[in-house]
This record gives structure tokens, sequence and C-alpha cells, in this order.
């Protein structure tokens, strides 16, 4: 991984500039260095789209731009299709730019540390809500009008009712990043009436992948590599949650994208149906690592809820993005199971550090480290 000639890290062939023309089909990916970025870039740029990664890699691993190595310009010979600006969403001119030569927004960046979020609440109102209005508020002025958004499951809060359609309401979150994901669609609502947009909000389940640093089945496999014997959970275990394999929820976005009913805004659950315990994912991590689960030690750490802000209890209904055609190619427990394998094999191939997420976030940031 080279760094970028202003010191920020990222390969050095990435760092160009899109053209300012408006392409076929141009899509900004704000925060797509992340997890989730990293599949849906990847199935865009396979449907022949160009791709500006708009990032500042502040939750991005080292490797988040190896699956794209052939796209780069340098590499391949070829006419690149895909440019990474390095940059905040706070950044209210430099997104404006960005988003000049754009035909469709994807915005994924956001805090995307919920308990972080609790000690210090800025992180939602800036990476959530501020964030948000500026990349809404960087279409207006530049007369882009296709977006599709990340939101999340958590905007439900606890319901009463499970399992929970995007109909339901009200709505009550549990945190300021549950608040600020709700805020977003509020705020992408009312840009797309007032400005005659086409806009999507995904509010998705635990997605999982072998990707991923963070996450319980990420520190799960990052637990039982230090010490089979035994695996401490968050909670007492019973919290049961939809999951889904990441390259599921890049599929439904981009499915959605092409089938949806053309309306302001439109809302979808994005999950694999039924949920997973945290218990149940300890046994299958467990089992992807040729351990036997019975034999582990799976050892409860608190009451029913994991963190400030976690909801034990969450379900979706799927229906509506179903009823666009839309399938899973695996189930929450199977999404699991492949996330456990695949995480497994990266951490035991690359040799990195076996931390988890929280101990990541305890010591200081450094450019080398992530
Ligand atoms: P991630 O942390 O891997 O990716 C977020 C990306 O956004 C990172 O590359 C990060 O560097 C970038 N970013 C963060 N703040 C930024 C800022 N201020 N300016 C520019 N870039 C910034 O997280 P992810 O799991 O890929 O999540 C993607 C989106 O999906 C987020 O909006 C998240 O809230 C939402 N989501 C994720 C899940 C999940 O289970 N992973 C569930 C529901 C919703």
């Amino acid at each position: 991984m080279s760094v970028d000639p202003v010191g920020h890290r990222g390969p050095a062939s990435l760092v160009e500039r899109a053209p300012r023309v408006r392409l076929m089909r141009h899509v900004v990916v704000t925060g797509g260095a992340g997890f989730i970025g990293g599949a849906i870039v990847a199935r865009l740029l396979a449907s022949g789209a160009t791709v500006t990664i708009y990032d500042n890699l502040s939750s991005a691993t080292t490797d988040w731009a190896e699956p794209f190595a052939r796209h780069l310009g340098a590499s391949s010979g070829s006419t690149p299709r895909l440019y990474f600006r390095h940059g905040d969403i706070l950044d209210l001119a430099a997104l404006t730019e960005t988003i000049e030569a754009a035909t469709d927004v994807i915005h994924l960046a956001a805090n995307t540390d919920i308990a972080s979020g609790f000690a210090d609440p800025r992180l939602d109102l800036e990476g959530c809500v501020l964030g948000t209005w500026n990349v809404a508020e960087a279409m207006r002025r530049t007369g882009v009008r296709r977006l599709m958004f990340a939101s999340s499951g958590v905007v439900y809060g606890q319901p009463s009712c499970t399992p929970t359609a995007e109909t339901y309401g009200p709505m009550r979150p549990a945190s300021h990043y549950a608040a600020g994901k709700l805020a977003g669609e509020a705020i992408i609502c009312g840009f797309a009436h007032l400005y005659g947009w086409r806009t999507l909000a995904f509010r998705f389940g635990n997605t999982v992948g072998a990707r991923s640093d963070h996450g319980v089945v990420h520190d799960f496999v990052v637990k039982l590599l230090r010490d089979p014997s035994r695996l401490e959970m968050l909670g007492d275990g019973r919290q049961a949650k939809p999951y889904i394999a990441v390259d599921d929820v890049a599929g439904a976005v981009l499915h959605a994208d092409r089938t949806a009913p053309d309306s302001p805004f439109g809302v979808f659950n994005v999950a694999s149906g039924g949920t997973v315990t945290v218990r149940r994912v300890a046994e299958l991590v467990a089992e992807a690592m040729g351990l036997d689960p019975a034999v582990v030690r799976i050892e409860a750490q608190g009451g029913d809820g994991g963190w400030h802000g976690d909801t034990p209890l969450v379900d979706f209904a799927t229906d509506a993005i179903r009823e666009l055609g839309w399938r899973p190619t695996l189930t929450g427990e199977g999404a699991v199971t492949a996330a456990a394998l695949g995480t497994r094999a990266r951490l035991t191939t690359l040799g990195g550090p076996l931390e988890t997420a929280l101990e990541r976030r305890a010591r200081p940031i450094t450019v080398a480290a992530r």
C-alpha cells in the first residue's frame, strides 16, 4: 500500500480525478473503501459503471484497494474506470466538486462505530447527520438526482412487533447512531420531495463477510484463534439479530436500483430472513474453525444487551425487497459460517495483529497500523 502525495493511505495510482463531464453511468460511492463499499464497488465495476470512491479512510482496512488492482489505469493499461478521492463528507466543497460528474450517488460513509458514539455523541452528529446533509446538498448544487443510502435496521429501536416491516412506527432509535441514521433518511426524503429526486434507503441487517474487521463474527474468530478453549460473548448470548452476507447486501442494493419503482423515497429492509442468536453465532464460528462447540467454554458477559444502544431482539420483514425479485444466496446462518471461514483464512494468511475491534480502537491510530 502506498501513500498518496498528501500523506493519506491509498494506492497512488488510484489517487486521480475522474473526468468532469458526465459519463453514461458514473457512480460516486461515499465510504466506498469500507467493508460494504468494497462489495458494492466490485459489482458496479463489473456492470460497466465508472466509479469514484470518496472516502477519508478513517475506518477502511489497509488492503481495501487490493480487489480493484486490475481496474487501475497504471496496472491494466486500459482506461481506468475507478477513481479515488480522499475526502471527508464534512467537506462540502470537495464533496460537491467530486459529485459534479456523477450520475448517481451511493452514500455509505458514516460513523460506523456505535459504541464510540456513546462516549462521543458528536461522532454520530457529524458522521450520520451533517455528512448526509452535505451529500444531499452537494447533489442539489450539482443537479444529481439519484441517491442510494445505507441506513440500518437499528432505526426501529426495540420494535414492539417482529418481524418489523418498513411501515412500522413510531421509530424509537436507541442510540445516537440509530437516531443519526433515521435523521439521514428524513433529510434525504425532504430533498427528494423538494427537488424531484429518486432515492432509496436500505435498512441493512448485521452484514458479515471475510473482509470485515469489526462485528461479532470477526471478534469471535480473533478470540478463538488466540484461545480455542473459551469464548467470551458480550451480553447473555440470547440477543437475536438478522444476518446477511456482504455480497447479498451489494446484490440487493443494485437489484433495487434497477427494479424499484420511481418514487422520491423508497425504503427497504435488507436481510436474509430470520434471526441468529449470539450464542448460535458463537457455535457456528467455533464449528467453522474446526472446533467442537460443546468443548469450547462459551462465557456470557453482562445482561441482555451487548453494549450501550444495543437492541437485543430484532427481526425484519423483507417482503418489500423480495417483491422486487431479489433473493439472498445465503441464509443468516450460512452467511455467518461463510464469514467465519473467510475471516479465519484472511487473519491466518495475513498474520496481522489478532485484535478485536474494541482493542484496536483502544490503541492510538497510526498510518501503518490500519
Ligand atoms: P465501514 O466502516 O467498513 O465503512 C465506512 C467507510 O466510510 C470507511 O471506508 C470509512 O473510511 C468511510 N468514512 C467514515 N467516515 C467518513 C467521513 N466522514 N468522510 C468520508 N468517508 C468516511 O462500514 P460498513 O460496515 O462498510 O458500513 C457501510 C454503511 O452501511 C455505513 O453507513 C453503515 O452505517 C451502514 N450499515 C452497516 C451495517 C453492517 O453490519 N456493517 C449494518 C447496517 C448499516
